[in-house]
């Protein structure tokens, strides 16, 4: 279990690498979602994703601990924030990604001295040879979200919305592998259980929702939501009973309310989201959201958007 504690301490390990993100509002889009919106602004966190929190409190205590070597299984956002993180504290880094890897991915990773190795077309496949180099270089697997100091290192987000945002209501936050939701939640909830969280996850991705129907961990086989960061096939064994404890609601939002949530922030708010981010303001945006006239927090997770993507993605 993770609780506020953990939260807390990781504020403190973290404090020196992150940016504390600005919160925005838009007349326009509280209008438009019948709530006071207050979006966070994860995307103008360095390496542009929520990712590096809990990336640097993992990796800060391994390379403690005498890691010489940090290791993960992620092209996305995920591999960024480790590359980044091992290269400041001078540690070498070998991500693995999908043969697949888009030109922009690898880009980005290179750019923070990254080791890259290709490995197969999937996760199952990546994450055994991740843990391989790490058991071999006398380092340490980095996971995506399954892992308490991966979760605390998320939740200081949490911590963050209850000193920026005054007497807030509700916070409405993508669900993934649920380490975001899972950090936020437990901050929140442990806080000021009176605030309402929502999770969101695209209809297309609807793991966690079919898991919490269900009442046990649910997999779907493989997605192709436009969200990418959201295309886990179930949420983590940590994870999901802390989102079964403590989450209000979870709702679901069509690629289309994705597609146009990020038009809107994109055109109205000039802020460059990717889409995974969309589907929280979709969820307000197109009132999934159970209640009115209320203050709602609502996380815009990343940006690492591929831009020659970006005009098939709004079509
Ligand atoms: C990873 C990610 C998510 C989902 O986070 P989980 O901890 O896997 O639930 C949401 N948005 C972006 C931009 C991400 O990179």
């Amino acid at each position: 279990m993770v609780h506020l504690q953990d939260i807390l301490h990781a504020k403190e390990k973290i404090r020196n690498t992150i940016h504390l993100t600005p919160i925005l509002t838009s007349t326009q889009l509280s209008k438009v979602c019948g709530n006071q919106l207050f979006l966070k602004l994860e995307h103008l966190q360095k390496t542009g994703s929520f990712k590096i929190r809990g990336a640097t409190n993992k990796v800060k205590h391994a390379v403690q601990q005498g890691a010489k070597h940090i290791t993960a299984a992620s092209s996305g956002n995920h591999g960024q924030a480790v590359a980044y993180i091992a290269q400041q504290l001078g540690v070498d880094a070998t991500i693995i990604v999908p043969e697949d890897v888009s030109t922009c991915k690898r880009n980005a990773i290179q750019a923070y001295n990254g080791n890259i190795v290709t490995c197969g077309t999937t996760s199952a496949e990546r994450i055994p040879k991740a843990i391989e180099i790490a058991a071999q270089l006398d380092g340490v697997f980095i996971p995506p979200y399954d892992d308490p100091q991966i979760i605390a290192g998320q939740g200081t987000i949490g911590l963050e919305i209850l000193e920026q945002v005054s007497d807030v209501d509700a916070v409405i936050i993508p669900v993934g592998g649920g380490g975001l939701c899972a950090g936020i939640l437990t901050a929140i909830k442990e806080t000021k259980p009176s605030i309402q969280v929502i999770g969101v996850e695209p209809a297309l991705a609807n793991d966690t929702y079919l898991s919490l129907q269900k009442g046990q961990i649910t997999s779907i086989s493989g997605t192709a939501t436009i969200a990418d960061g959201l295309r886990t096939s179930q949420p983590g064994d940590l994870t999901f009973p802390i989102l079964q404890k403590y989450l209000d609601d979870l709702v679901l939002v069509s690629e289309t309310e994705i597609k146009q949530a990020l038009h809107f922030v994109l055109e109205r708010m000039k802020q460059v989201i990717e889409p995974s981010s969309a589907t929280t303001i979709a969820a307000a945006m197109f009132h999934k959201i159970p209640f009115k006239g209320k203050k709602v927090a609502a996380i815009a997770s990343g940006g690492n958007v591929d831009l020659t993507k970006l005009s098939q993605l709004l079509s």
